[in-house]
């Protein structure tokens, strides 16, 4: 249990012998896989690394905000896990190098949106695999890189579970954009839009932080559902989207579920974001699962057996964040270990991706186990009783279903009737007394064994 926690080790010493992209790619791939439904893809994919020492790593990052954020909500997890793969305590420093002005005129260099987060330069429409299940949505995307505005697309709303590729296609018409056209493309994610607004309420800059997006010609917003329960700031961004919206800008808005399952959202905010196309990404086949390794597997120059890419794409089904995030690993390990690989191998390497998700349990069958065991009804779970009758053992589904299930944070929250945070804290609760409680962690145990007999 709990080995996608673990800190990886099986480096050991040679971690310290990777190349700073790969020592990245490894710690930033396993802080995003312990935490999948967070943002932390985002933030962490805005650091650039510059020198990656034994104890001393250097990042830079484009905008100032995405220091101060990066530093407030991540610096310490930053340095705790780097330090435990290198060795020695790690310090982090974070330094911002603001894109140049009138660099393209002198140097010719790729153009940048002017605030905002800037973009990712492999999320481009080439680097984007194109299945069943994210077809649509890849066409409509397309289409509006190439005529922006128009009033079909307008905006476009793009949903999908975590992992499925909503940034990187929205990321995909702005480098497309920026690359084709002299438009003003202003990438957001909807939390960063809240801690842009506050800022500017806080320092009395409210007319400058409206007048700056009144000039940009595409907003690309992603992860909306940040902002669903924020009232004032979802009437910011409301208002923000009609002056855009009526002057014939184009917006595209990204959300982990469709519009109607965005509540509390206003009516009338809902009905406006409903004027264009609805497009949804589902989880992708095992064809395009495994078309996707093998073209990152080809861009990377990684010489994988076919046999082990299948492997990979049999099992890790949900997800393409942890289909690269396998194979990275891969990589990383054949890069300093200079062995064939072998599919044994690649198993054991892979227990923290695919380990838990051997099991085809849901959170259908680990409630039943729960309740079963304490002796009480789905319906009490579910409910709003607090005592610890009922409140221990709503916190160990949430441990259990994240353990043993592939279900996503937000389908377990949905399941017990709770938020994304409570069952985050649950879990983690559950996950800190089961340090000390030894009866707790036999009880754990217990169940454990009857969901998973042949385990045991
Ligand atoms: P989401 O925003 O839906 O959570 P992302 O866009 O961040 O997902 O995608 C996760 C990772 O998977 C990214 O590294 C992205 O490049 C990759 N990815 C997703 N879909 C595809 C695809 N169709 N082809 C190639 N790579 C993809
Ligand atoms: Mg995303």
């Amino acid at each position: 249990m709990g080995a996608r926690d673990q800190l990886n080790l099986d480096f050991g010493d040679k971690f310290n012998l990777l190349c700073d992209k790969e020592k990245w790619e490894i710690i930033s791939q396993h802080l995003i896989a312990q935490d999948p439904d967070s943002s932390r893809d985002l933030w962490l994919s805005q650091l650039k690394p510059v020198a990656l020492g034994i104890d001393r790593f250097i990042f830079t990052v484009s905008a100032r905000f995405a220091k101060e954020w990066i530093e407030k909500h991540y610096l310490s997890l930053l340095e705790e896990t780097a330090s435990k793969f290198t060795g020695h305590q790690v310090k982090i420093e974070i330094h911002v190098v603001p894109p140049q002005k009138g660099e393209r005129k002198r140097t010719q260099k790729k153009r940048k949106p002017p605030f905002g987060l800037s973009l990712n330069e492999n999320y481009t429409f080439e680097n984007f695999v194109v299945g069943q299940s994210n077809r649509l949505a890849y066409a409509a995307a397309k289409d509006v890189s190439e005529r922006p505005g128009r009033k079909t697309y307008n905006p476009l709303f793009i949903h999908g579970g975590v992992g499925l590729g909503k940034t990187h296609l929205i990321q995909a018409v702005g480098n497309a954009l920026l690359e084709s056209s002299e438009v003003e493309v202003v990438y957001v994610p909807a939390e960063y839009f809240t801690f842009e607004y506050v800022e500017a309420i806080k320092n009395g800059k409210m007319s400058e932080f409206r007048e700056k997006y009144r000039n940009i010609d595409v907003w690309l917003v992603d992860d909306i559902q940040f902002i669903a329960d924020k009232e004032r700031t979802t009437e910011e961004f409301f208002h923000t989207f009609n002056t855009l919206y009526e002057t014939g800008k184009q917006i595209i808005i990204c959300s982990d579920r469709p519009p109607e399952e965005l509540t509390p959202l206003h009516p009338r905010i809902l009905s406006r974001l409903k004027h264009g196309p609805i497009m949804g990404i589902s989880p992708p086949d095992l064809e395009l699962r495994l078309a996707i390794l093998q073209k990152k597997a080809e861009q990377e120059n990684f010489n994988i057996s076919p046999e082990i890419l299948l492997y990979i794409a049999r099992e890790i089904k949900t997800n393409i964040r942890d289909l690269e995030g396998a194979l990275a690993k891969l990589m990383a390990w054949t890069s300093i270990n200079n062995t064939q690989l072998t599919l044994p191998l690649a198993e054991e390497l892979l227990v923290d991706y695919i380990g838990r998700k051997q099991t085809n349990l849901t959170i259908d069958d680990v409630l039943k186990a729960v309740c079963r065991h304490f002796n009480i009804s789905q319906r009490l779970i579910r409910g709003k009783r607090k005592d610890k009758k009922v409140a221990q053992p709503r916190q160990i589904c949430m441990y259990l279903c994240r353990e043993l299930t592939s279900a996503p944070i937000t389908e377990i929250a949905r399941a017990l009737g709770r938020t994304h945070p409570a069952v985050i804290s649950g879990y983690n609760k559950i996950k800190e007394e089961l340090q000390r409680d030894k009866e707790l962690a036999k009880l754990v145990q217990e169940i454990t064994s009857k969901l998973l007999p042949s385990r045991e």
